[in-house]
């Protein structure tokens, strides 16, 4: 599904990712973890095609196609999906409005119809119910004054919404209480099939309680330096990042 090979990218004058390696398959889940600053978000960022990195040598192959050149969009119609670390607010725009908007671009770019009002209100109904989310949540503008458990919930509705084949979470268990923590959990679990993958990003393992990955990897100083299965992020938890500092 997703192939990165020997990635290097910088940022200004910053070298951030540092011949980064990683091979995702169908199906799989991979949780990457690892100290702040590391090269996590920036990782998520360059796989959905957000602007403003330096790619200076390796590649990005997505379902056999690289990606390096192609838009958000493109990407996006290709069945990428990120959930950001921090969500964007939009005044003025419903939340129902962005999902319907969102979901009727991507058909479009996949060369399907749109889904009328009707459809859609029935697709919304049924996953948001999934999610314990009320539908008057979802006529506020996105984002706007939601807690922190209600922005995640609503990124999990709009993975729900999408069916993207790969999902990449970004720390989007950072600041939720456990209920919310679950709630997350719960949606990603379902969304687990053969034909998708997911990486999951995360500081603390507290999140791979309810979600076990296949694998994990670690990443400090832009590339991955260990990877295992679940017990390595127990690990992790006893022993900190401390020894991966230095490298
Ligand atoms: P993580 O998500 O693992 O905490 P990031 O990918 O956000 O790490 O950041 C990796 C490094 O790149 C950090 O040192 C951070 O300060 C730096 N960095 C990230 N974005 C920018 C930017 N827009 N300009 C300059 N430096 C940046
Ligand atoms: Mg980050």
């Amino acid at each position: 599904m997703l192939t990165i090979e020997n990635l290097y990218a910088h940022i200004d004058d910053k070298q951030i990712l540092n011949g980064l390696n990683l091979s995702i398959k169908s199906g799989e889940i991979h949780a990457i973890m690892g100290p702040n600053g590391a090269g996590k978000s920036t990782l998520s960022n360059i796989i959905s095609g957000r602007e403003g990195y330096d790619i200076t040598q390796g590649d990005i192959f997505f379902k056999q196609k690289s990606l390096i050149g192609l838009s958000p969009e493109e990407r996006a119609a290709l069945g990428i999906f990120l959930a950001f670390q921090y969500p964007v607010e939009i005044q003025g725009v419903p939340t129902l409005t962005f999902l319907k908007t969102a979901l009727n671009s991507l058909r479009k770019a996949r060369g399907e119809e749109n889904l009328d009002t009707i459809e859609f209100s029935k697709l919304i109904k049924e996953k948001a119910a999934k999610l314990e989310m009320s539908l008057d949540m979802l006529k506020r503008p996105l984002n706007v004054g939601f807690s922190g458990g209600e922005k995640k919930r609503n990124d999990i509705l709009q993975m729900l919404v999408l069916e993207p084949s790969l999902c990449i979470l970004d720390e989007t268990d950072s600041g939720l209480d456990i209920d919310a923590l679950k709630i997350v959990a719960t949606g990603v679990n379902m969304m687990r099939s053969e034909n998708r993958s997911m990486i999951i990003i995360t500081h603390y393992q507290r999140l791979l309680d309810y979600i076990k990955p296949d694998y994990v990897h670690i990443l400090a100083g832009g590339k991955i330096v260990q990877s295992g299965d679940a017990s390595l992020a127990l690990d992790l938890e006893k022993h900190g990042y401390a020894k991966f500092d230095a490298a």
